[in-house]
């Protein structure tokens, strides 16, 4: 995005010809996934018509890409967005302290969030471990300023070499999974603007009472947008307070977002480590076949299989069905909630370091301010509430279109005239439960127990 760009704007500040630089670093910590990466190369193209300069796209470590342009082109300033990895924060540091060292003028900036995660502090200096008191100081420390304006921008006019976009191979190829979801976005600050707009006109009104409906579109789906910096969180909260409605709740939920990278700042193996260490002696039981039946959307659970067809087909999920998924791998298959996180990294559009972590770690329970283990969604339960029809099964599971709202649900319960008449067969055109809820719970819990024991 060229609005609300704190570096792109401070660099513009200076008065002189500004190069605007992406660099696809071949060795960061975490290699974005596949759908994550089908967003960014739409959204740098994008980008790239948006800016009023060339966008110069290279590949490479870091350092080495910028000591290159900085030698030939005699740039005296370097400005850029803050990263909150650990290695990325290391590395950054470090060609910071040496382009000073150089006699440069070296800035990076917030891109990313509305507060550092050093602005939100306890008391005593520490960092929060709860989100409620973390969003009280937030809201009552910060001032979320006005969003800056796009800068007007001085092009370089020396000779300046750029890989094609198609050079930085951000496309799946096999198979082409762009396919699927390119109809269900448009990527770029547009194509969020657009949809924020889509939102803030009427769902926003009825965000609080049913933001946890997956039948419903009544969530802004501005999470990949954010992921991908084509809109800032700062442009998201003031749209919302200028509507004449606005929702708190939807506030809240951007709090979540900063709330997260607090929490990746601070526990930087947020990705890999539990924070509650107990749960490094969980017997993660499950098998590698249950682990890509969930993936593939057979469990037989039909909430659970809508949700994870939903994720494939277009790389988002509905929050409340990604707890729930989330909840039936790791609690009723018993497989490690880091498989899960993997997965949702390599398929959601808005893969995010901080935000899956988190959504992950609340889910096992072994997070901050986590959901306790013990609390274990029941995949039907879930689905009678927030999908009462059964619309969202069916939309995603059409094998099940014609099963009553009865049994939608549950559809091994229903009698088998029924199922007849709904043209399913069990096992066949859909699958059976792989395993009984109420079974796997017990044994859920008998594993927690041995854990904490
Ligand atoms: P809205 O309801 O419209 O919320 C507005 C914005 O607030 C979102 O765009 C997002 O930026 C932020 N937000 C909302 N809920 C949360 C939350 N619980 N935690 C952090 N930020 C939140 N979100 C991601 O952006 N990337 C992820 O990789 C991701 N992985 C998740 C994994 C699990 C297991 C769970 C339970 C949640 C995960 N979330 C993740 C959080 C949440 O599900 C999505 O942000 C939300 O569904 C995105 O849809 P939306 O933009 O319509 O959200």
């Amino acid at each position: 995005r060229t609005r609300d760009h704190a570096a792109l704007y401070a660099a513009s500040q200076s008065g002189k010809p500004v190069i605007a630089l992406y660099i696809r670093e071949t060795d960061l910590s975490v290699p974005p996934g596949g759908a994550s990466d089908w967003f960014l190369h739409h959204a740098l193209e994008a980008f790239a018509e948006e800016l009023s300069i060339p966008l110069i796209l290279r590949r490479g470590k870091a350092r080495e890409v910028l000591d290159e342009l900085i030698e030939s082109t005699g740039a005296d300033e370097v400005h850029w967005g803050r990263r909150y990895q650990l290695e990325e924060r290391e590395r950054d540091a470090q060609i910071k302290a040496d382009f000073k060292e150089l006699g440069l003028k070296v800035e990076s900036h917030n891109t990313l969030l509305i507060a550092e995660p050093w602005e939100i502090e306890t008391g005593s200096g520490k960092n929060y471990r709860v989100f409620t008191p973390f969003f009280r100081k937030f809201c009552a420390t910060i001032d979320v300023g006005e969003p800056l304006p796009a800068p007007e921008l001085k092009g370089y006019d020396g000779e300046l070499e750029s890989l094609r976009l198609e050079d930085l191979k951000l496309l799946p190829t096999k198979p082409d999974w762009g396919k699927k979801l390119a109809p269900h976005w448009e990527p770029g600050s547009k194509g969020a603007h657009k949809r924020l707009q889509h939102f803030l006109d009427d769902a926003v009104n009825y965000y609080a009472e049913y933001r946890d409906r997956p039948d419903y579109d009544r969530t802004s789906r501005m999470s990949a947008y954010l992921a991908h910096g084509c809109i800032s969180p700062r442009e998201c909260w003031h749209a919302n307070n200028q509507n004449d409605v606005g929702s708190d709740k939807f506030l809240a939920e951007l709090g979540w977002r900063e709330f997260s990278y607090s929490l990746l700042f601070y526990y930087p193996d947020l990705k890999t480590e539990p924070l509650d260490k107990k749960f490094e002696r969980f017997k993660w039981e499950g098998t590698q076949e249950q682990l890509e039946a969930w993936q593939d959307g057979k469990t037989g659970f039909p909430i659970v299989d809508a949700g994870m067809r939903q994720l494939y087909e277009t790389g988002w999920m509905h929050n409340r069905v990604r707890m729930i998924v989330a909840s039936f791998l790791i609690k009723d298959l018993l497989v490690d909630w880091r498989d899960g996180e993997a997965w949702f990294w390599d398929c959601l559009c808005d893969a995010d370091p901080a935000s899956n972590a988190q959504g992950w770690q609340w889910t096992a329970g072994c997070g901050a301010d986590a959901s306790p283990f013990f609390r274990i969604f029941n995949p039907m339960g879930q689905g009678e509430k927030f999908d009462p029809l059964g619309d969202y099964v069916k939309q995603w599971c059409p094998e099940l279109k014609r099963m009553p709202k009865k049994y939608i649900h549950r559809p091994w319960e229903a009698p088998d005239h029924m199922l007849n008449d709904a043209d399913v067969t069990l096992g066949e055109s859909y699958p059976r439960p792989m395993v009984v809820h109420s079974d796997a719970r017990n044994r859920a819990l008998d594993l927690y127990k041995e854990m904490k024991s």
